[in-house]
């Protein structure tokens, strides 16, 4: 906490898409103080006597930012993407020497886009198929989406514990990456296209009918109202927390 009692905040990708508009937000909150900004080539130390660290940057260094951050006992807020069991489990490990940090790994800061997987979820056991589409701007460097991938996740763990088959698929014979992806045997199909922001569907079939569930992120600043809920509650939540919807009431 600076003197004012603000929270101090440092921003890792500082000068991305995300970071600047981070860097925005957190600017314009009274109770926020910028402390850091960090970005490729900045020494990470200038995050050491922040409160809450910010990473947007991408899946190739969050890891090594995140590890530093634990190891200062800096809470963090992540909403770079890219995280599979295997990277979870390390920061599992780097938190339990410092009970207290608390990390959120958010795929989606989007209060639609949380809402959007709580419905998929709700809708998952019902139908006999389901499939995704996302659709971004074409500078995002990894497909398919974290939001894509949780959501898949997500709605495969429901159709498992409640014991739906796979989705049925007759094909036979496929150009290669034309079913898209396997995610937890939900096929996930990525469009990347200049004017897109951040987009999903999720589409269930059933006998006779179809239900589709869309959200779409028309601006970056959609995101922050997520990002400043994530920096004033993370110290409330120490450990490894995955996805905002643990912080919403
Ligand atoms: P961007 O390319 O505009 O910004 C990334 C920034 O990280 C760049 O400024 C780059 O220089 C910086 N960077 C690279 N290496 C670094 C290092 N070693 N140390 C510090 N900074 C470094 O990308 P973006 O559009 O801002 O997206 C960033 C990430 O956030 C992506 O993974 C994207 O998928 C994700 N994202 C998540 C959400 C969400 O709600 N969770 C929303 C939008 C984007």
């Amino acid at each position: 906490m600076s003197a004012a009692g603000q929270i101090k905040v440092g921003v890792v990708g500082a000068r991305g898409r995300m970071g600047q508009t981070v860097i925005q937000a957190v600017s314009s909150a009274d109770d926020l103080v910028l402390a850091a900004a960090v970005d490729q080539g900045d020494d990470i130390n200038l995050v050491n006597d922040c409160d809450v660290v910010v990473d947007f940057t991408t899946p190739s260094v969050v890891m090594p930012t995140l590890q530093h951050c634990i190891e200062q006992g800096v809470h963090c807020v992540v909403g770079t993407t890219g995280f599979d069991d295997g990277r979870l489990a390390q920061l599992q490990a780097w938190l339990s020497s410092k009970p207290g940090v608390g990390v959120l790994i958010a795929p989606n800061f989007g209060v639609g886009a949380v809402l959007m997987m709580q419905f998929a979820q709700l809708a998952a056991p019902y139908f006999e198929s389901v499939e995704i589409i996302e659709l971004h701007h074409p500078d995002k460097v990894d497909a398919p989406s974290g939001t894509a991938r949780r959501t898949a996740e997500l709605i495969g763990a429901v159709r498992s514990d409640r014991g739906v088959a796979k989705s049925p698929d007759a094909t036979s014979q496929e150009l290669q990456g034309a079913r898209g992806a396997s995610v937890n045997d939900v096929r996930v199909h990525s469009v990347r296209a200049r004017g897109l922001v951040a987009h999903q569907e999720v589409i269930f079939g059933g006998v006779g009918e179809t239900l589709t569930i869309r959200h779409d992120s028309m601006d970056r600043t959609s995101f922050m109202p997520g990002v400043l809920l994530g920096i004033r509650s993370v110290a409330k939540h120490p450990g490894l927390t995955v996805g905002l919807d643990s912080y919403l009431d």
